[in-house]
């Protein structure tokens, strides 16, 4: 098992860890601070500093092979650390943290336009989710104007666990997610916006939901039948 840092502390920079494996690329470690593709959020990057002074640059974070494990991918033919040594670790933190406010922003918007997420994805730059919606029914103005007007708000975002039973009690907390919550770990996470939105998401998040400053919407696409696709920057 890989203790995963950034679930507790989306703001930690830097950290120090035991390696467990390494090879093919790929260095497993006790603990990380680097997140892993997943919820549509892209792997972090930067490096793991070896004792020497030696730096590997980490170019993308994944899910490991054995559940519950995270594998930092090497460049190719980078030389890996040893099993058993200590390293530090150090992540690109601008990129994760547009990642972290791009992130926050969708669950935002996705209280502007009420219909169906059918999916989404982030990066540094830009990040996108689908509904299944009428695309005569979305305006990007009027999109942008409702999710800077919640951000505005300036809200601090918490993390909150239930457990499996807890949800199936409250079914009124189903009514208001995208996407139905993944079973049988025992326990969920949600990301609350107070008065905003309560959704099962293991990203990384924004304290408050002031740091997302604004944004802009890009573009809506058709992007299939139940696909109609949103597209956000930030505005500054
Ligand atoms: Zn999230």
């Amino acid at each position: 098992m890989t203790e995963l840092l950034f679930r507790d502390d989306a703001y930690l920079k830097t950290a120090t860890a035991r390696v467990i494996a390494a090879g093919d690329g790929v260095v497993t470690l006790d603990r990380t601070l680097f997140y892993p593709l997943g919820g549509g959020q892209p792997g972090d990057t930067g490096v793991i500093i070896r004792d020497n002074g030696e730096r590997i640059a980490v170019v993308d974070t994944r899910k490991g092979a054995e559940p519950g494990t995270v594998a930092h991918h090497l460049a190719p033919g980078a030389a890996p650390p040893q099993a058993g040594e200590t390293v530090g670790l150090e992540i690109d933190w601008e990129r994760r943290y547009a990642l972290m406010r791009l992130h926050t922003a969708l669950h935002v918007m996705s209280c502007v336009v009420v219909a169906p997420v059918t999916g989404g994805n982030i990066a540094p730059d830009k990040a996108r989710l689908d509904f299944d919606i009428d695309i005569a029914l979305l305006d990007a103005d009027r999109i942008a104007a409702g999710t800077n007007e919640l951000i505005a708000r300036g809200v601090a975002t918490e993390t909150v666990w239930i457990t499996d039973e807890e949800l199936d009690a409250r079914p009124e907390l189903v009514k208001t997610m995208s996407v139905q919550p993944p079973r049988g770990a025992g326990r969920i996470r949600l990301l609350r916006i107070p008065d905003i939105d309560l959704q099962p998401c293991g990203g990384t998040h924004v304290a408050n939901i002031a740091e997302i400053g604004g944004i802009a919407v890009v573009r809506i696409r058709n992007e299939g039948k139940r696909n109609k696709r949103v597209e956000i920057v930030l505005r500054e």
